[in-house]
């Protein structure tokens, strides 16, 4: 006999896990959300919050040394990064409480604990004090339990030297040399954070490229940018070794043909993936099929195998992304309360916010042509856009891929300034299913970075204004 009853339970508070509490509640389910550390998940304590906080402080700094050509000076600029972290701290504190509230506010209740299912409709929750209680779900359980570091066997963190991006957000000091391991979206962002910041900051890449799965066209922007604040690459190089000594590390790195060398570092940021936080959760227990790297296997309405059990979020998958666990939990929630609701990608943009941002939505040029489409390209760069030149930011470019017999939107990446606003029209275009016309037809105001985006498409129809056609 279960202590509670609810009619649904949400087993953790991140991005895919609150806004499922949050729906649930506004269309009259009766739920339980039980989280085991922290409301916000990853994503709102050491993932895309913290992360942006850092980003946006470092281009700030490294802007004030540029803006001479402006008539503006500013004399001994300096950086205090324990101050810096105070303030960050404050946005997450902020955010937090926020999910709680609006948890509250939408009438779902909370319960600080660590969850497992102990049938396929209980759940049982080990609270802080130890004490347990056992909770029933009528309706569905809803498993949002995200993602965790992976590790290298051998080079484990320790939290201080060798690190994850979890202790990378909260670095109080910025001195000496800080060695990546990953050069993926994680990794470039607080690799680029802690160049701009004073360290002397190694990438170093097993694959060919940074941003591998990214098109190589925008990655190579950012490649740029990095190594003009100073920043090194190694691609297609592996690291071998960390050894620690008196609070550094000798980082043995091999490269493709066997030859090796050693970084000093002060700190080693791993960031080499991620993978799904789905042991000790009772799934296998109750039947709930994983497939063979952990994610919990669901349908398109977000049910696993068990009836009655759901899941949302990084646990089921790549790719990881909180917009697209949120998008998940807003689904589940609408299932769970009887709506026709399912997953339905037309579009799922990415942005990442390296200097100059990368965003992309739909199909690369090389996916398209993969998929045999016949396509035509537009590009646009921000060094003829007189927004781009009067913001100062006119690195990259918009390149759109449209379907070359009817202009059917494909797909848009973006490499430069606000990439990842901008991307918002593109996903728009591609969800509703518009034709580049619809875009190119569109007005934009001026002067705005969005008519790069107009240009584009009219460009990809060889119709720009404002950059020759071919
Ligand atoms: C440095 C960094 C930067 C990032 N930047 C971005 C970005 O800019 N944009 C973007 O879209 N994504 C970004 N991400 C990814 C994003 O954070 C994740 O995709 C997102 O947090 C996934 O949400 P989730 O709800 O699935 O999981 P999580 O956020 O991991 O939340 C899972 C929750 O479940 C709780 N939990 C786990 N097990 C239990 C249990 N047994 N009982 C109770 N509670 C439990 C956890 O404590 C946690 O609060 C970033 C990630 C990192 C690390």
């Amino acid at each position: 006999m279960a202590d509670k009853s609810y009619e649904a339970i949400v087993i953790g508070a991140g991005p895919g896990g609150y806004p499922a509490g949050i729906r649930l509640g506004q269309l009259g389910v009766k739920t339980l959300v039980v989280e085991k550390e922290y409301y916000g998940g990853v994503c709102l304590n050491w993932g895309c919050i913290p992360s942006k906080a850092l980003i946006a402080a470092a281009n700030t700094y490294l802007e004030l040394s540029k803006l001479d050509e402006m008539g503006i000076s500013v004399e001994n600029a300096s950086i205090d990064v324990g101050k810096l972290q105070d303030w960050k701290e404050g946005i997450v504190t902020k955010l937090t409480g926020g999910v709680k509230g609006l948890l509250k506010a939408n009438k779902a209740d909370t319960l600080m604990g660590t969850a497992k299912l102990v049938s396929k409709n209980t759940v049982e929750v080990t609270l802080p004090d130890g004490g347990k209680e056992t909770i029933e779900a009528t309706k569905g359980i809803v498993v949002a339990t995200g993602a965790q570091v992976i590790q290298i066997p051998g080079m484990e963190l320790d939290g201080e030297t060798i690190i994850s991006a979890r202790e990378a957000v909260s670095l109080r000091e910025a001195k000496g040399t800080m060695v990546v391991v990953g050069g993926g979206v994680i990794g470039m962002e607080l690799g680029m954070v802690y160049q701009k910041l004073g360290m002397d900051v190694v990438v170093v890449e097993l694959l060919p490229s940074i941003l591998n799965e990214v098109d190589r066209d925008l990655v190579k922007v950012v490649e740029r940018a990095f190594k003009k604040t100073g920043g090194t690459i190694h691609v297609e190089h592996k690291v071998e070794k960390i050894t620690k000594s008196g609070g550094k590390a000798t980082v043995t790195v091999a490269s493709k043909d066997g030859k090796t060398f050693d970084i000093e570092a002060d700190k080693v940021l791993m960031a080499i993936g991620f993978k799904p936080n789905s042991k000790g959760l009772g799934l296998e227990e109750v039947g709930v099929k994983l497939d063979d790297r952990g994610h919990i296997v669901v349908s398109e309405t977000l049910e696993t195998n068990v009836k009655g059990v759901y899941a949302v979020g990084d646990v089921i998958g790549a790719p990881y992304l909180a917009h697209k666990a949120t998008k998940e939990g807003e689904i589940v929630a609408e299932v769970i309360a009887g709506h026709k609701a399912a997953v339905d990608w037309r579009a799922m943009p990415a942005a990442i916010f390296t200097e100059p941002e990368i965003a992309t939505v739909g199909m690369s040029e090389a996916q398209a042509k993969e998929a045999g489409r016949k396509v035509k390209i537009g590009k646009f760069p921000f060094s003829v856009s007189g927004r781009a030149m009067a913001v100062r930011h006119t690195d990259g470019f918009i390149k759109t891929i449209v379907d070359a017999d009817d202009h059917e939107v494909l797909g848009v990446g973006i490499v430069g300034p606000e990439a990842s606003d901008l991307i918002s029209e593109a996903s728009l275009a591609i969800e509703m299913c518009a034709f580049a016309e619809d875009v190119h037809l569109t007005v934009h105001p001026h002067p705005t970075l969005g008519e790069a985006v107009m240009e584009s498409f009219k460009h990809a129809l060889g119709e720009a204004v404002h950059v020759l056609n071919r």
